[in-house]
């Protein structure tokens, strides 16, 4: 098909696990002062045998590719990649063959699952390199051509995020996923853009690309074959080299490291403690609790916002609470930027405050305030309530009464607009009554009041 678009991912990311893939050097690159966790394995020293491979590694690659339905293979063989660059001391990666085949995510087919070897960092402008992340465990995800847009690889992306989220088993504090992206437009050549770090760096790179693309094709220039950078703070794509085939690697069977095969008893232990899919817990939401299928869809993005959920649904009204999550929790998130967890919200604090909202202690304008407070905030909604003046609905409605007629009487100038058919002056005017009471009134009294008194 013309113009049609092909999009496919590898992805990559780091396996949360203690030790490196083939030693016990610890996967802590980031605190510890460079080349601190190294070993002659991780280095590639002469005469340096690799260890056995990383139980907890391996047992995460499982578990992912599971998560994604793919198909376990019973004996994975490490082959080395070779290639030359400063941060990769022995000369070569260590690859896995397929842990998983034939897997399915968001419509995207899941061609392999791999276990693989971080190499080191360096820096090409200080020419100095630190070994600490060589050898830490990743897993690289191989998915078939099937996007067809930015957008779609965008949405692939997140769910993927939610599926590593879930397994846990992968490094909690992120940035560490990288993603390779191929692109080809019109059954042209296929090209490569390397190593892009963030969803949204994938998206600006694919955009970037058919528009360059396209305009080859328009001016009847032949696309090549190759690898491309993505330059961030450009956001364009920029040629890297020729693409590479898979033979200018030299992929050999590692000698060092024996065939592992995977035994029906290990495959059952992981099947086991199986964690859900972010789907699986969307569906359970929807039914358990009566949700509607978008409420559901915000509550399961993030494993930990789910299991919140579920236990404020224990002391509040579950359809409520569902509701309040997705709206107000989930727009103070966004807002700072924060996943339910970096947000520091206590679980008991979030059933206070609903608490507080249903038996009418505080309104729900001043519920809003409240959460916004809360991030990363020790204090109890009570007491942030109490320090800001929040506390008490005001329910004695000649108070009430009172105020709206101060703001009638210091307004006029909104009271005539309305009488004069402007009706949406009310609003201004309950606005008006809110900024005096602080939201502590409800706003159905006060249109009670205004109405009264505008009519006379
Ligand atoms: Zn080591």
């Amino acid at each position: 098909m013309l113009d049609e678009i092909k999009i496919g991912f590898e992805i990559h990311e780091q396996l949360a696990t203690r030790t490196k893939l083939f030693c016990n050097c610890s996967t802590n690159y980031r605190d510890s002062d460079p080349n601190s966790n190294i070993c002659e394995i991780c280095t590639g020293q002469p005469g340096a045998k690799p260890m056995a491979v990383n139980r907890e590694a391996l047992e995460g690659a499982i578990t992912i590719a599971m998560m994604l339905g793919c198909e376990i293979k019973r004996e994975i063989i490490f082959l080395r990649k070779h290639y030359d660059y400063p941060d990769l001391p022995n000369g070569y990666q260590r690859t896995s063959t397929p842990v998983g085949v034939n897997g399915e995510l968001a419509g995207v087919k899941i061609w392999e699952v791999h276990l693989e070897e971080d190499p080191g960092k360096y820096d090409p402008i200080t020419g100095k390199v630190d070994y600490n992340r060589c050898g830490v465990p990743l897993i690289e995800i191989v998915t078939a051509p099937d996007i067809r847009s930015p957008e779609q690889a965008r949405e692939f992306l997140r769910e993927l995020m939610k599926i590593f989220d879930y397994s846990n088993k992968t490094r909690k504090e992120g940035g560490t996923m990288r993603v390779d992206v191929n692109i080809s437009i019109s059954n042209q050549a296929r090209v490569e853009i390397k190593n892009i770090n963030s969803i949204k760096g994938v998206y600006k790179a694919l955009k970037y690309e058919i528009m360059r693309q396209k305009n080859l094709i328009k001016r009847g220039l032949k696309i090549r074959r190759e690898t491309r950078a993505f330059i961030e703070d450009q956001m364009i794509t920029k040629p890297m080299r020729l693409k590479e085939y898979a033979e200018d690697y030299r992929y050999i069977p590692d000698p060092d490291v024996l065939p592992i095969k995977i035994t029906e008893e290990f495959l059952e232990k992981i099947k086991k403690k199986l964690p859900e899919t972010p789907k699986e817990k969307e569906k359970k939401l929807m039914l358990k609790y009566n949700l509607p299928e978008d409420v559901a869809r915000v509550i399961a993005s993030e494993y930990e916002l789910a299991k919140v959920y579920e236990e404020v649904a224990k002391h509040v009204d579950a359809r409520f609470a569902a509701y309040w999550i997705k709206d107000e929790l989930k727009r103070v998130l966004e807002y700072n930027d924060l996943t339910f967890t970096q947000s520091g919200i206590k679980v008991e604090h979030l059933v206070e405050l609903l608490k507080m909202i249903r038996n009418e202690e505080i309104t729900a304008k001043v519920g809003k305030k409240i959460i916004e407070k809360m991030i990363n905030n020790k204090k109890s909604p009570r007491e942030i309530a109490k320090e800001h003046g929040l506390l008490n609905v005001i329910s004695d409605e000649n108070i009430v009464q009172k105020i709206v007629l101060e703001v009638i009487n210091e307004h006029k100038k909104a009271v005539q607009d309305y009488l004069s058919g402007k009706k949406e002056a009310v609003n201004y005017l309950i606005g008006q009554v809110m900024k005096k009471t602080r939201g502590r009134v409800k706003p159905q009294i006060v249109l009670k009041y205004l109405n009264q008194y505008l009519k006379r």
